[in-house]
């Protein structure tokens, strides 16, 4: 039995039920596997000679034998986690792998959909696709799951008949309960983020308040025989941890690195298999200093934890879904420290959170980091997608956009934005066709990036979505437009960091 027979057969006899997805077809030892689709959702399909098909253990929602030759049994499939798991064990590229120290990239998917359009994205570039990639927080605000957004993406991976390798990242998991969810769903990237353990108020401590505090560490005397006026020679840079410093840093992170240490001998002692750790600090009020990297990745080498990948809070404001806000130069200058630090603390990648839409910093960051870097987006999948809505159904977007003013406010309490509402323009006065402009505005991006999880978990008084399952359909429903965009974003994200 030939590939394009099983696709004629079963367009023959279920066509007018079901459409192919043509490059998701793949044969296994005389069994064939593929994508369909109703006018309601996706199924997988399945195979093969009855002996060889029933031998597997899917669940078929629906089968039918056909006699051709010889029967041939067609199973219609649902795209459960058992499903997946089975195809899993068969399709062995369906599993996530590490990125291996090669530049990689995070593409975020709130939805749930858009993998297969991030795959032909990444298509004919080097680097490392970081395809499933919640946090915690995003998790909850989608109704999602660490195991839901690791099929998402697997389903997706499939659809697109994907054979490469791709990276599956727990963000932002701040404590051992989600870290052990995450575990047992089998992520390969694990981004810890000790901010609840780090004290930023040191930085507004007065001398004598900041030194009370040190004296009390019971660990002071070994960080300082180990710190204490230490000079690093970074370049041309010089770098060294007078007393004040030290203590500042000591008392800022102490915690935060005892926290990630914790994680990891916990993720050693728990993952089955290879697995990568980033440590992210970006969440803090204030940027980290050179000097605070070089004392975090120099503890977290002492104390034994093996980590892949850092995200400090570079300078400037790295607000949603735009561009990067402050002095490039600036920028580039810290950021070649950065990257220095890293080469001469033993080599790891710097990432870059929020990494949406910074077009004018990716050149920067693949550059000076020699390709030792991950980046992670995630709302500007989002955006491309209400966009499609606009294009599609600027009705259902007039909806969102009036419900995205009345969040606001509330949604906008865990964000550093500079939105100016008054600027966006009265949507009212807007003819249809005109509304697709929106998304260059930076103050109505901000409005719809971050106000996602109000819109979609808001129901009416029945308790029924008054956004979410109208977004689905209308996604499903016009599917090549929604690719289309979310390709054309990311791979404009991709060539500015390919170089
Ligand atoms: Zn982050």
């Amino acid at each position: 039995m030939e590939k394009r027979e099983i696709i004629n057969m079963f367009s023959r006899n279920f066509g007018n039920l079901y459409q192919v997805y043509p490059d998701s077809l793949k044969e296994n030892n005389g069994r064939f596997f593929f994508m369909v689709k109703d006018d309601q959702q996706k199924y997988l399909s399945l195979s093969g000679l009855p002996e060889k098909v029933r031998v597997l253990n899917f669940h078929a929602d629906k089968e039918k034998s056909i006699d051709c030759n010889e029967k041939v049994l067609f199973q219609i499939c649902s795209l459960t986690n058992h499903n997946l798991t089975q195809l899993r064990q068969i399709l062995d590229y369906l599993n996530p792998s590490c990125t291996q120290m090669k530049p990689s990239f995070g593409t975020g998917d709130r939805l749930g959909i858009a993998t297969p359009a991030h795959i032909q994205a990444f298509r004919d570039k080097n680097i490392f696709p970081v395809l499933a990639q919640q946090s915690v927080r995003e998790m909850e605000r989608t109704e999602s799951h660490w195991q839901k957004v690791l099929d998402n993406a697997i389903w997706g991976c499939f659809e697109k008949g994907y054979e490469g390798p791709f990276g599956a990242d727990a963000d932002h998991v701040k404590d051992l309960n989600n870290l052990q969810k995450a575990i047992e769903c089998g992520f390969t990237l694990y981004t810890l983020d000790p901010s609840d353990h780090i004290n930023e108020h040191m930085i507004q401590l007065n001398k004598e308040e900041l030194k009370k505090k040190y004296q009390e560490l019971p660990e002071k005397q070994e960080i300082e025989s180990i710190y204490l006026d230490k000079e690093y020679h970074i370049e041309n840079h010089q770098l060294i941890f007078i007393h004040d410093k030290l203590a500042e840093i000591v008392l800022t992170y102490g915690e935060a690195i005892k926290h990630i240490e914790k994680c990891y001998q916990f993720l050693k002692k728990n993952h089955q298999g290879d697995f990568e750790l980033e440590v992210s600090i970006d969440e803090t009020p204030n940027p980290t200093s050179p000097l605070a990297h070089l004392w975090i990745a120099s503890e977290l080498h002492r104390k034994g934890v093996d980590f892949q990948n850092i995200a400090p809070h570079y300078i400037g404001d790295w607000e949603k879904g735009i561009d990067y806000i402050g002095d490039i130069g600036t920028f580039r200058e810290e950021f070649k420290l950065h990257c220095q630090i890293a080469s001469e603390m033993g080599g790891y990648k710097l990432s870059l959170h929020s990494g949406s839409d910074k077009f004018s910093v990716y050149p920067i960051f693949a550059n000076e980091s020699d390709g030792y870097f991950h980046v992670k987006t995630a709302g500007t999948s989002w955006l491309e997608a209400v966009k499609t809505i606009v294009m599609c159904q600027p009705a259902l977007y007039r909806e969102m956009h009036d419900f995205a003013l009345k969040c606001f406010e509330k949604d906008s309490f865990s964000y550093q934005l500079s939105t100016d509402l008054q600027k966006i323009p009265n949507i009212a006065k807007l003819k249809d066709e005109e509304l697709v402009h929106l998304f260059l505005d930076n103050n109505a991006r901000q409005l719809i990036h971050i106000t996602y999880g109000s819109i979609l978990r808001e129901k009416d008084e029945r308790g029924r979505y008054q956004f979410r399952d109208r977004i689905y359909k209308l996604l499903f429903e016009n599917e090549a437009i929604h690719y289309q965009e979310v390709t054309k974003h990311i791979q404009h994200h991709l060539k500015l960091l390919n170089l």
